[in-house]
């Protein structure tokens, strides 16, 4: 799966300079997961990864595309992880610092029994990991393990992985 998840990303990934911002090279992976062998190699890939995992956690948005489809490969359940003030309370919430202000993702407090269990959580690209690190820590001051991380697409020199500190293991189908 890794082989043929890599060779869909390279075929089918769109490359868009200056969004959002200037200078920004943004990774448009849509038309990867709309294509029938992209999405299924990538989604295979990723749930080799995520083996062993209580739940797979989605962010928001597109992480929640992957969380279904790899949850689904594994028998095991999916976490939306919104951003801030999409859930009803209560919820679980972590702040955390952007380039430019900052952000909240939230998980609902209660209905999940998160205690104890292993989450996975998965999003489409690594850049700064501020994001996934920020994932982790909600997890983990909910009770939870992190079991691990996985995205499709690491975007080097932006240290991604450094941010991630604590040992967490990262899968990366392919590195851009
Ligand atoms: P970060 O927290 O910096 O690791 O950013 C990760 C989040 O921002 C992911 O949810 C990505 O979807 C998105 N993102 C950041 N930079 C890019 C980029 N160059 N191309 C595509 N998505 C990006």
């Amino acid at each position: 799966p890794l082989a043929r998840a890599r060779a869909a990303i390279d075929t089918h990934v769109r490359l868009v300079d200056d969004f959002p911002s200037p200078g920004i090279a943004f990774k448009d992976l849509t038309p990867v997961l709309a294509d029938p062998e992209g999405l299924a190699a990538v989604v295979s890939a990723m749930a080799h990864y995520c083996a062993g995992a209580d739940y797979i956690a989605g962010i928001d948005a597109r992480g929640f595309l992957l969380g279904g489809a790899i949850a689904r490969e594994l028998n095991i359940g999916v976490i939306a992880v919104r951003k801030g003030g999409k859930l009803p309370p209560p919820v679980i919430g972590v702040d955390y610092e952007l380039e430019y202000g900052s952000a909240r993702l939230e998980v609902p407090a209660t209905g999940l029994a998160l205690a104890g269990t292993q989450v996975a959580i998965v999003d489409d690209v690594l850049a700064t990991g501020g994001t996934l690190a920020a994932a982790a820590r909600l997890f983990t001051e909910a009770g939870a393990h992190v079991q691990g991380l996985a995205v499709i697409m690491e975007l080097a020199g932006l240290g991604g992985r450094a941010a991630l500190a604590g040992g967490l293991g990262i899968a990366v189908p392919v590195h851009n």
